[in-house]
């Protein structure tokens, strides 16, 4: 066996538990791993917010099956981001806030409410511009992270593909129910309701 294992030791001293290689990595490569962290924690409250209010949004779209479908697709996988990013917040040794107000008042997207109108297309429209906010987010996440932090990286990259996915469907949405106009998604609901294919996270004690 050769004597020669350059990985190790490094900088964290053997059996530290006050540090963290998998952070000290991201510093040596030029990246904050506190403010990644702090950012993701914004980020995963908007994501929970958003899971709250499309809750609403949906209901307020009965009579509209589809619309309410393709909103539950977008509700659930939005739940999926916060599930998925929520280990990585304490991986960076951070803790999402123990008051749930704190953690709603810390959400990088404004709260997606049923507007004062709660017409099909009024709906429609908050729930455009929160993708949008959406897609934003995980952009910069993306951009923070993309030379320092292959795994977060590799989160924000997944779910920043299906806030794409769900842009586009309101986009089509309220084409249609505004405008009259086909401009078409390229794609529709998912196989199973908030199928999240590209960011489910391992489930905690899942059996099958
Ligand atoms: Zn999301
Ligand atoms: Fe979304």
């Amino acid at each position: 066996m050769s004597e020669q294992k350059p990985h190790a030791s490094g900088g964290v001293e053997p059996g530290d538990t006050t540090k963290r290689v998998g952070m000290e990595i991201i510093r040596e490569r030029g990246g904050d791993p506190e403010a990644i962290r702090e950012k993701l924690i914004d980020a995963i409250a908007a994501e929970f917010s958003t899971y709250y209010y499309y809750t609403n949004l949906r209901m307020h779209l009965a009579g509209n099956e589809d619309y309410k479908e393709i909103t539950e697709d977008a509700r659930l996988e939005d739940r999926a981001h916060f599930e998925l990013v929520a280990p990585r917040v304490y991986e960076l040794d951070g803790k999402i806030p123990v008051d749930i107000g704190e953690f709603m008042y810390r959400a990088s997207c404004p709260h997606a409410e049923l507007p004062e109108d709660p017409t099909a297309e009024n709906i429609l429209e908050v729930l455009l511009e929160a993708e949008r906010c959406a897609i934003r987010t995980w952009s910069a996440v993306v951009d923070m992270t993309r030379d320092c932090d292959p795994r977060t990286f590799d989160m924000a990259q997944r779910i920043l593909q299906e806030e794409i996915d769900h842009e586009a469907w309101f986009v089509e949405l309220l084409s249609m129910e505004r405008d009259g106009e086909v401009n078409p998604a390229g794609h529709f609901v998912r196989g199973e309701p908030g199928d999240a294919p590209l960011s489910t996270n391992n489930r905690f004690n899942e059996s099958a």
